[in-house]
């Protein structure tokens, strides 16, 4: 479903070249959740955002369903991309537009009918749990409220695929438990395939069927979870 073949990353700066992602080889099957794991720096947001093209990679292909997206045109990169949906850590919610707003104007924007659009919200608020927040704003909202909110908006794409880039990591250990329990319930129970990074072990032994390890750039360790964590 995600095959990242020979994915380099490089960054110039005034300081010299950053090499931030060094020949990454990474498959994720379909139906899986697989975590990347690393500490800080080690290049997890960078290969993230290679997946759907956020950042071009420097070298190397990015395949989904067995398509290099790296050669595609924009307007089919565009389709493409529409099979990603994508969470981040600080939620990147419009704070000025109610919850219901910031499911649905993605949508108005992708050119689906008010119907479609409001039919959509419905069930993707229902399934995050927010129906009674649709008419609240961000600043009204708890972290895991806020997360649920950015979930219900990519998944009212209707994606194949979800990339989460540290989801987690500004919650509380309880708030963080309730999060990946929903990451989990829309992996079995839509099929979505999940990408995320992490920089948490527990985050990993939670729900992870693959995990990969990262360090400076490289994958280090590959396996699946239950293999990792037998290793002394
Ligand atoms: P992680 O997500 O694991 O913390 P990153 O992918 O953010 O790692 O960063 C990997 C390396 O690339 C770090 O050395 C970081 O400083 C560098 N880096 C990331 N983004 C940029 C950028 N836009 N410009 C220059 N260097 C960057
Ligand atoms: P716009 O984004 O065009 O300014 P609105 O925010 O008024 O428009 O809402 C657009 C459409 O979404 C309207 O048809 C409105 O009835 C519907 N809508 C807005 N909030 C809700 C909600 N909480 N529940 C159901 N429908 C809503």
């Amino acid at each position: 479903m995600i095959q990242l073949q020979n994915i380099s990353k490089e960054y110039k700066s005034k300081k010299g070249v950053v090499k931030a992602v060094d020949g990454i080889n990474l498959s994720v099957k379909r139906g899986q959740i697989h975590g990347v794991i690393g500490y800080s720096g080690a290049g997890k947001s960078t290969l993230i955002r290679c997946v759907n093209l956020l950042e071009r990679p420097t070298a190397g292909r990015v395949l989904i369903d067995n398509v290099d997206i790296t050669t595609l045109p924009l307007h089919e990169l565009r389709q493409t991309r529409q099979k990603i949906g994508m969470i981040f850590q600080h939620f990147n919610l419009l704070k000025t537009a109610t919850v219901y707003n910031n499911i649905a104007v993605p949508l108005k924007l992708l050119g689906y009918n008010d119907a479609e659009v409001k039919s959509r919200v419905a069930k993707y608020a229902e399934i995050v749990g927010l129906t009674e927040k649709l008419d609240s704003y961000p600043n009204q909202l708890s972290g895991g409220q806020k997360q649920r909110v950015a979930i219900a908006r990519a998944l009212a794409q209707e994606p194949e695929i979800l990339l989460s880039d540290e989801a987690t990591s500004a919650l509380d250990p309880e708030t963080t438990e309730a999060i990946l329990a929903l990451l989990l319930k829309i992996n079995r129970e839509l099929g979505i395939t999940i990408l995320l990074i992490t920089h948490e072990m527990n985050v990993i032994q939670k729900i992870c069927d693959e995990v990969s390890v990262l360090e400076s750039g490289k994958v280090v360790e590959f396996g699946t979870a239950i293999e990792l964590f037998a290793k002394p």
